[in-house]
């Protein structure tokens, strides 16, 4: 068994509206990563590169998909309906002055039960908000009380805002809400040695091919056995990885099979919905 040909759920992709493709196709050419992340484009990707399921993320930007959180959360809802057997997603909220703290709970409420997502994502960075912001906590304790997974984006991001998705801040959240299921992104992103130490499930996505360029394969296989299989998550950060640069690095760590099983299907699966755990 290899990664080209083991069973795959890709738990971070970006899937975008149509018009929004449609800008970045006039604005940036079709080459451009952002340009391929139609949904129909994606589903021929995930067939091409046996991707079974995809997790779809929203980024807290309304530049990226809708200024209202509720139309992105319809539209990801909408994919999932249409695509049961290949699609999961997580709902959006995005910053709102005063108003977020008030709003989001309810927001994550009506994408949960009625259009069928998930979990919740949040990028701190693209809400100008720390990761252990107190005005998080509704949000947070309103997904603890769904049973709903979150998200939290944790790579450095924007020039003067690294911190704001720092592991440690991500930690604190993990420790004030014992109850909910997290997921820490791109491994934590370029403070990595604090997810390791903290963070519970870790999502491999974005980081993996920079790590390799950063410390190469042999430390990498140390990073990821620091992880340990068991916290593990395969994810791309689709359209920002390419899956035949994963499955390249991952062929040569040296995970069993059973190992390959857990990160590529199996934790991933245990954390979302029900009928995902068969
Ligand atoms: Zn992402």
């Amino acid at each position: 068994m290899n990664w080209r040909n083991c069973r795959k759920f890709d738990a971070h992709v970006h899937v975008l509206p149509g018009e929004r493709v449609d800008q970045f196709l006039a604005n940036e050419g079709s080459e451009a990563p952002w340009s391929r992340c139609g949904a129909e484009d994606f589903l021929r990707r995930m067939d091409r590169f046996g991707i079974e399921k995809a997790l779809l993320l929203p980024v807290n930007d309304p530049f990226l998909y809708y200024h209202d959180p509720d139309r992105t959360n319809r539209f990801l809802g909408g994919l999932v309906k249409a695509h049961p057997d290949r699609f999961r997603a997580f709902a959006d909220v995005t910053a709102s002055g005063a108003y977020f703290i008030e709003q989001t709970p309810f927001i994550l409420e009506q994408a949960v039960e009625e259009y069928g997502l998930c979990g919740l994502k949040i990028h701190p960075t693209n809400l100008h908000m720390d990761a252990d912001d107190l005005r998080l906590v509704p949000v947070l304790r309103k997904a603890a009380d769904l049973g709903v997974p979150v998200m939290f984006h944790a790579n450095p991001c924007r020039l003067g805002f690294h911190d704001n998705c720092a592991p440690d801040k991500i930690n604190r959240m993990i420790q004030i809400f014992p109850d909910l299921t997290v997921i820490t992104a791109h491994l934590g992103g370029a403070k990595f040695m604090d997810a390791v130490t903290g963070c519970t499930w870790a999502d491999m996505s974005y980081i993996l091919p920079k790590l390799v360029a950063w410390y190469g394969l042999e430390q990498v296989n140390r990073i990821l056995r620091a992880f340990g299989p068991e916290r593990l998550i395969f994810g791309t950060d689709f359209p920002q990885g390419e899956y035949d640069e994963y499955f390249d690095i991952l062929d040569q760590m040296d995970f069993t099979e059973a190992e390959i099983e857990q990160i590529a299907w199996g934790n991933i699966t245990k954390i979302l919905t029900p009928e995902d755990r068969i």
